[in-house]
C-alpha cells in the first residue's frame, strides 16, 4: 500500500514516510492509494478477536510495509488494561432499543482522542526505525486542553522520544491544567505561555519551520514530528472501533451479519467521522453517517449546500473540542469523492486560505448528500438533551456526545427511519462535569472541580476514572510560565541544545 498526497496524486510513500512526515511537504495529507476491502467473514471473523488483534487485522491492510511482529508491538503496548479501564478497550452501551452508546473514553485522559495517541507513538517510533531514521523525535504541541493531555499520556517514557506541550496560561479549565502540570514521565514537558491558543499554535509552527532550529536538532540526533490530527497515524487507528463495534453488535446478536447502521458523530475537525466514512468503504454495512455539529455549524451548512464558508462568527460553547471552523480531515474526503482529482483539491484550498470559502461540483454535492446528514444545536438544547436522557434513560453523557444525541433524534423525527443506530461517544462525561452537572441538576453550582466530580459520581452509575479520582494527591511538577517570545529560547534549552 502507498500513500498519496491529496494536492499531488504523484507522491508515492510508504505508511513509514507518511507517519514519520505527517504532512506532505506540499501541504496535503496523506491518503491511501486504495481502500482495502473486507468481506463480511472477515468482519464476522473480528468480532472472535481481542481489541488489539483486531486492530492488528485492520492495520496489516493499511501499513503493509510494517511487519506483523512490529504491529503486534504496536496494539499490544496500546491497547491493554495497562492503558485502559476496560477489558475490551471501547464500550457498548445500550440507550434506547436499536441506539447504542460506543464509549471511546475508557483511556487514560478519558477521551477518544485516546484510542489514537496511545498508539501513534509506537507507529512514529516503528516507523522511524525502518526508515533507518537513528534520531529522537522531538513532538511539540500546542493545546487547548485535550490533545495536549492525551499526547503527554501517549508520549510518556516511550523511548526515543520527548514531548513538550505549550498551553495559553488562562486559555484552559482549572482541571485540564491541572491534568497536565502533573504529567508523570521522564520524557515531557509542559510549559504555560502568556498568550492565547493561537499564540502557541502560531508559535510552534514557527519553530517547526525555522531551519536554524531546523539544523541544529538534526546535528544533535533530534528531529521534531507533530502529534496533531492531520496524520495518517492518528486517522487509522480511528478506523479500527467502527468496524470492531459492529462486529461486536453482530456477536452479541443486536443486529445479523449483512444488516445496515447508521453511524453518528460528534463533529470538530472531521477525523472521526472521516474513520467512519473508511470503514464503510472498506465494508462494514453502513446507511447514513450522521455530522453533528455545535452551533459552530459550518460542516452542516457543507453537507447541506456544497458551500464550505468560514466567514463566520466563531462561538466558544460547552462542547469546545468541537469548536473549529476549519476541518482539516474534509480534504482527504473531497480528495476520495473526487476520484483523487488533486488539481480541484488544489484549487478549492487556495479558496480556502484566500477567501475563506469555496463551493464544490455538483456532482461531489449529490455524493455527499447520499453518504452523509448533517445537523447541529445550541448549548441550551445540548443541556437540554443531557438532562432528558438522565432523566428517561439514567445514562449520563458529556456535551459533545449529547450534540451527537440531540442531531440523531432530530435526524430521526424528520426522516422516520428506524435503522440501527451506533452514536460516538467522545469523552466521559467526568471531563466536561461543570455543564454536564449543570445540565442535570438544572442550575449552575458553585462547587470546585473535585467536588463536581464526587456529585456525578452520586449521580450517575459510572465510576470515577483512575486518573481524575488521583488528579487532587498529584504533585505539581511544572510550573513553568513565559512569554511568547520566549518560546523558541525555551524549547532548545530544554532540550539542551
Ligand atoms: C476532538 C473531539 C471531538 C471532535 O473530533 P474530530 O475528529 O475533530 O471531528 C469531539 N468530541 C471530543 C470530546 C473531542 O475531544
Amino acid at each position: 500500500m502507498f500513500y498519496n498526497s491529496t494536492r499531488n496524486s504523484d507522491v508515492k510513500v510508504k505508511s513509514a514516510e507518511a507517519i514519520t512526515q505527517g504532512i506532505s511537504s506540499e501541504g496535503g495529507l496523506f491518503v491511501p492509494e486504495s481502500i482495502p476491502e473486507l468481506s463480511l467473514a472477515d468482519i464476522n471473523a473480528i468480532g472472535e478477536m481481542s481489541y488489539a488483534d483486531r486492530a492488528a487485522f485492520v492495520f496489516s491492510k493499511f501499513l503493509t510495509d510494517f511487519t506483523e511482529a512490529e504491529i503486534h508491538y504496536c496494539t499490544d503496548n496500546a491497547y491493554s488494561t495497562k492503558n485502559f479501564e476496560s477489558e475490551s478497550i471501547t464500550e457498548i452501551a445500550h440507550l434506547f432499543d436499536g441506539t447504542y452508546m460506543l464509549e471511546l473514553w475508557h483511556g487514560p485522559t478519558c477521551a477518544f482522542k485516546d484510542m489514537a495517541l496511545q498508539i501513534l507513538p509506537y507507529f512514529l517510533t516503528t516507523s522511524a526505525k525502518k526508515i533507518n531514521l537513528d534520531k529522537k523525535i522531538v513532538i511539540l504541541v500546542a493545546t487547548s486542553g485535550d490533545t495536549g493531555k492525551a499526547a503527554l499520556e501517549g508520549f510518556k517514557d516511550v523511548e526515543g522520544t520527548s514531548i513538550l506541550v505549550f498551553y495559553p496560561e488562562d486559555g484552559v479549565s482549572p482541571m485540564q491544567k491541572r491534568q497536565m502540570k502533573t504529567q508523570e514521565g521522564s520524557n515531557v514537558g509542559v510549559c504555560a505561555l502568556k498568550g492565547n491558543f493561537d499564540d502557541c499554535q502560531n508559535g510552534v509552527k514557527a519553530i517547526f519551520t525555522d531551519d536554524e532550529v531546523k539544523q541544529t536538532l538534526e546535528n544533535n540526533g533530534m528531529m521534531f514530528s507533530s502529534a496533531n490530527s492531520i496524520n495518517w497515524g492518528r486517522l487509522v487507528p480511528q478506523i479500527v472501533y467502527y468496524i470492531s463495534a459492529y462486529a461486536e453488535l453482530v456477536k452479541d446478536g443486536e443486529i445479523a451479519l449483512g444488516d445496515k447502521v447508521n453511524i453518528v458523530v460528534p463533529t470538530g475537525n472531521f477525523g472521526n467521522i472521516l474513520a467512519a466514512y473508511y470503514a464503510k468503504h472498506m465494508g462494514v454495512p453502513v446507511n447514513k453517517l450522521i455530522c453533528a455539529s455545535n452551533i459552530n455549524n459550518v460542516l452542516t451548512d457543507f453537507i447541506n449546500t456544497g458551500v464550505y464558508d468560514r466567514n463566520r462568527k466563531f462561538f466558544a460553547t460547552v462542547s469546545p473540542s468541537m469548536d473549529i471552523l476549519i476541518s482539516s480531515n474534509l480534504e482527504r474526503l473531497l480528495y476520495l469523492m473526487t476520484d483523487r482529482n488533486d488539481a480541484v483539491i488544489r484549487e478549492w484550498f487556495r479558496k480556502l486560505a484566500a477567501e475563506g470559502r469555496y463551493e464544490v461540483s455538483d456532482d461531489v454535492k449529490a455524493k455527499l448528500s447520499d453518504e452523509f446528514c448533517a445537523g447541529f444545536c445550541d448549548d441550551e438544547q445540548t443541556k437540554a438533551i443531557i438532562h432528558e436522557i438522565y432523566e428517561k434513560y439514567s445514562y449520563t453523557c458529556d456535551t459533545h456526545t449529547a450534540v451527537a444525541v440531540k442531531v440523531y433524534e432530530d435526524y430521526k423525527k424528520s426522516t422516520g427511519d428506524t435503522t440501527k443506530t451506533i452514536i460516538a461517544s467522545t469523552a466521559s462525561p467526568y471531563k466536561f462535569s461543570a455543564a454536564v452537572l449543570e445540565a442535570i441538576e438544572g442550575g449552575k453550582s458553585d462547587i470546585d472541580e473535585y467536588a463536581m466530580i464526587d456529585r456525578i459520581a452520586e449521580l450517575s452509575d459510572i465510576p470515577v476514572p483512575a486518573a481524575l479520582a488521583d488528579l487532587k494527591n498529584k504533585p505539581e511538577r511544572f510550573s513553568d510560565v513565559i512569554d511568547k517570545t520566549e518560546q523558541k529560547k525555551y524549547v532548545l534549552s530544554k532540550l539542551g541544545v
